[in-house]
């Protein structure tokens, strides 16, 4: 569906429309004029935690009728978030911080307005995994957003496996009680060489940002108790491409792409070299390009 949205005014907002809103990840002032006044002008709001967004409203003076939206009752409450669209209410999505849908509930609300036929309008705002990407440094344009690995040490060792090869940025949430084991996982998947951007407690009080190579954030992190408390990112650089290798894969797509069209000769690539299939493809469309 397309989307007609009222830009004249921060709080307008339109019937039958759900808002994904983002609230701070810590810092109150992260907290949009546009989010407020959304949040102040919809029927209803559903939020992970009614406690929660019910403070976050309070301090802004902003009175909303709330619904509870969460994990466990996600489609259960999507149904009554749908009665509320097909009324032609305006209502908003929020998480307890951050944006909902990244790593918190929402996607299958997001999906059922969808197919609904509802305008899902996204109100942006703090997200903890691109405030620390958009600190980390790392010069390649590309990064993937895992979120939390499993919590059991042998899924969580066969997800890293899973990553170990791609030359792409790797953006992971961890617990504090389970960072220091993730490094060291990090470690025996990525060897210890990798680099990584420590984010800890991004926007609050006590907000680090660490750069380090894997070896070494064991260390920082062992160094200092305080370190392994509070919430994080871990921002890891992606697998070095190396040089002879390239210029062999280049060499080898080049030949191929002379004779080929593109999807072919990556799948040729992919069984003559062994590489990463997207890794490949990426690299025969620049390889095209030029
Ligand atoms: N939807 C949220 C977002 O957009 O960032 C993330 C929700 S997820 C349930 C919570 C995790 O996000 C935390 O365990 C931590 O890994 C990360 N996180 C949230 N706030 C953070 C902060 N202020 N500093 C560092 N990491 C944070």
């Amino acid at each position: 569906m397309n989307t007609a949205v009222a830009h004249d005014s921060p709080s307008a907002v339109a019937r039958a429309t759900l808002y994904v809103v983002a609230t701070p990840i810590g810092n109150l002032a992260d907290f949009t004029l546009r989010a407020r006044g959304i949040l102040q002008s919809v029927d209803t709001v559903a939020a992970e935690d009614t406690r929660v967004t019910r403070r976050l409203l309070e301090h802004y003076g902003i009175r909303a009728r709330l619904i509870s939206l969460h994990e466990h009752n996600e489609q259960r409450a999507a149904d009554e978030v749908l009665q509320l669209l097909a009324g032609g209410a305006a209502v908003a999505l929020v998480s307890d911080a951050g944006t909902p849908g990244i790593a918190d509930p929402g996607a299958r609300l997001a999906a059922r307005a969808h197919a609904a036929g509802y305008t899902v309008c996204p109100v942006p705002g703090a997200s903890a995994a691109i405030a620390a990407v958009s600190a980390s440094g790392f010069l390649s344009p590309h990064f993937l957003f895992y979120g939390f690995l499993p919590a059991r040490a042998a899924a969580r060792r066969e997800a890293l496996a899973a990553l170990a090869t791609l030359p792409y940025t790797l953006v992971f949430y961890e617990a504090p009680h389970r960072v220091a084991a993730c490094v060291d996982d990090l470690i025996a998947a990525l060897g210890e060489a990798r680099r990584v951007l420590i984010a800890r407690e991004l926007t609050k009080l006590f907000e680090q940002t660490h750069r380090c190579t894997l070896a070494q954030a064991a260390a920082w992190l062992a160094a200092d108790k305080h370190r392994e408390k509070g919430e994080f990112v871990l921002v890891v650089q992606g697998a070095p491409l190396d040089a002879s290798a390239t210029a062999d894969v280049d060499k080898t797509l080049n030949a191929l792409l002379a004779q080929l069209p593109l999807k072919q000769a990556v799948a040729l690539a992919v069984e003559i070299t062994g590489g990463n299939r997207n890794a490949l493809y990426e690299r025969a469309l620049a390889l095209k390009k030029r």
